[in-house]
Parts: structure tokens; sequence; C-alpha cells
């Protein structure tokens, strides 16, 4: 064997037809970690485990005796002290001086087997982290479903409570709280737009009578039922609420003095004629439009000096405030 090949960077290792070992290089010995004497004359399958052996034979030999070669074969040499060498052998058959030889060019396989090994775990890895990055998401998608959800329930029950604070227990009209929400909103936008808006007050005549003689629980429901036709009457941009006691109060959007007062003389003349079973119930009404110089307080005090002069003027009527005397 010549030097270069006796020194070259991989093992070298010339079998007869029949496997026995002819001549071995240096890298090939380091490999098996023995000396040249020792296997020079051996079967190459002496340095196999029985699994390697099994597969020599049924690729190795069949192969490179039908083609001649063999590529890239990987399998897994034994050194005397029972340590595995995996190798990539490639091989060629050949006839050299009268004799069918077997040469291979063996490449230690260690570090690309341990490359191989920390690409796959890298892999596995990588695909527990995909599958925990999915669950995670999907925990996530979960959990905005919950919050959306709740979201949704505390608007409701906000919504609720909101509906609860601005409503009058008996009647189940709006109450004067958010009457007069409502009430300087109106102003605001009528010193906005310019667009005016009217406020009737309702007050029951001689209420304090039918408590009196029925009791309080008809009197109660008398409020009730009136509460019920006051908002069949309404349209559905006016704002019906009970004031407070006997009185209820509404906002009547767009609506101008002679608007107001056809619209009062309507609510007047349902109560009037509405079936109240054997009680007769009237109301008095007093409206007022709004002015420039309003404020909250001042439209509601003109209104109700327009209800007592209804009611001074017999009970049973309207009164506009701009047609009061003294009152503008
Ligand atoms: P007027 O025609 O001058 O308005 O006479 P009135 O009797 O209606 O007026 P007054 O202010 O003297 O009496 C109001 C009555 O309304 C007295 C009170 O017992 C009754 N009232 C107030 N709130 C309620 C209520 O929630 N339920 C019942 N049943 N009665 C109420
Ligand atoms: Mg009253
Ligand atoms: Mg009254």
């Amino acid at each position: 064997m010549d030097i270069q090949l006796d020194t070259a960077p991989c093992g070298y290792v010339t079998i007869s037809d029949t496997g026995i070992i002819r001549s071995v290089n240096q890298a090939f010995l380091q490999m098996l970690q023995c000396g040249r004497d020792e296997l020079i004359g051996r079967h190459i399958e002496s340095a196999m485990s029985v699994t390697n052996k099994l597969f020599f034979h049924t690729y190795f030999y069949p192969y490179i005796r039908l083609y001649g070669h063999v590529s890239e074969m990987c399998f897994s040499l034994r050194t005397n002290a029972n340590e595995e060498v995996p190798v990539l052998l490639n091989g060629v058959r050949q006839e050299r001086e009268g004799e069918t030889v077997i040469d291979c060019v063996v490449l230690l396989m260690r570090k690309r087997m341990e490359y191989e090994k920390d690409m796959l775990q890298t892999k596995t890895r990588l695909e527990e982290l995909y599958q925990a990055t999915n669950e995670a998401n999907k925990r996530l998608e979960r959990l905005h479903e919950e919050y959306e959800q709740k979201q949704q329930e505390l608007m409701r029950v906000n919504h609720q409570l909101e509906t609860l604070a601005s409503t009058d227990p008996l009647t189940g009209l709006r109450n004067r709280r958010f009457f007069q929400e409502r009430l300087l909103a109106s102003l605001a936008s009528y010193r906005e737009s310019g667009e005016p808006f009217s406020l009737l007050i309702f007050d029951i005549d001689h209420f304090k009578r039918i408590n009196d003689t029925y009791g309080h629980p008809v009197g109660d429901l008398i409020l009730t039922d009136l509460a019920r036709l006051l908002q069949s009457l309404s349209r559905e941009t006016d704002i019906v609420a009970r004031f407070g006691g006997e009185e209820f109060v509404a906002i009547l959007p767009q609506a101008d003095l002679e608007e107001a007062v056809r619209m009062a003389e309507r609510y007047c003349s349902a109560a009037a004629a509405a079936a109240w079973g054997e009680y007769r119930i009237t109301i008095s009404i007093g409206a007022a439009t709004v002015t420039a110089e309003d404020t909250g307080e001042t439209i509601v005090h003109r209104a109700d000096l327009a209800l007592y002069a209804s009611k001074n003027g017999g009970r049973n009527r309207v009164t506009h405030a701009s047609h009061m005397p003294l009152s503008k």
C-alpha cells in the first residue's frame, strides 16, 4: 500500500471476495483501535455485531456482486472492546493480480450521527413547542370568548341597573332623576340647534279623596293605569315620567306652544274619558314651551305655575304658561 493511501484521512480496507481482510490503512486501524497484524487475514465480519453481519449478508454481498459497487452504505463496525463504530462505506469489486477483491473506503459517521440526533431532538422539541403554542392559542381564544361573554353580561347587567335606577317602581315609567337628565339634555340641544320642545306637568284632581274613600291600594292602581294611559298616548320621542306623588311630566321634543297645547288637551280629555270603573278621574295640566332664557328650574317652574292656574281655573283643563298674564 502506498504511503498516501496508508495515511489518507479516511479508512481503507481491501477484502477478498469472501470477506477476508487483505490490507488496511492506518485510519481504518484507528477506527477499530487495533494493530494491522490483528486484522489482516481475519474475516471483515469479525469486526461487526450480529445485526450488522446480517445486514452485510442481506445487502452488501448481493449488491456488490450484482452491480460491482456499493455507495454510501451505513452500518456499524465493532472494536475489540465491543464499542460500536458507525461508518459510511463505499466499495468497489474488481479484479487485481488475478484475484477478485473488494476495495472499500470507510468514513467515520459519529459526528454526523450526533448532528442527526441533535437535529431530531431539535425537531421533536420544535414540534412540542408548536403544539404547546397551539394549545396556548386555543386557551387564549377560549379566554377571549369567555371575556367577551362576561363583557356582554356586564353590559347587560349595567343596562338593567341603569334601567332600574331610572324607573319608577310603582308605575314602571321613567323616574324624576331620568326626567331631570333628559330635560337638561333637551335644553342643551335646544341651545345648539334651536329645536323647540315643551314640557307638560300632569296632576290628578282631588286624588286625596280617592285614597281617603277607597284606600291607598286603589290609589296605587289608578296611578298605574294613568301612567299606562299617558304612555300610550305619547309619541315615541316623548319622555313620560313620574314626577312624584300623583304628578307626572312629559317632555315633548319639537313641540311648539300650539303643539304642546294640542297634545295636552288630548291627554286631558283622554284621562277624563277613560273607563275608571266607579271612580271619576280627571287631570289638570300645566304646559310650558322652552324659551332662550330657560334653565331646568325655570321651565319646570313655569309649567308648575300653569298647572296651578289649571287647578284654580276649575281643574280638568290645560293651561300654557305663555297664556298666563304674569308669566311667560
Ligand atoms: P288637587 O286636585 O289639588 O291636586 O288635590 P289632590 O288631592 O290631588 O292633592 P293633594 O296634594 O292634596 O293630595 C295628593 C295626594 O296624593 C295625597 C297623597 O296621599 C296621594 N299620593 C301621593 N303619592 C301617592 C302614591 O304613591 N300612592 C297613592 N295611593 N297615593 C299617593
Ligand atoms: Mg299634587
Ligand atoms: Mg292632585
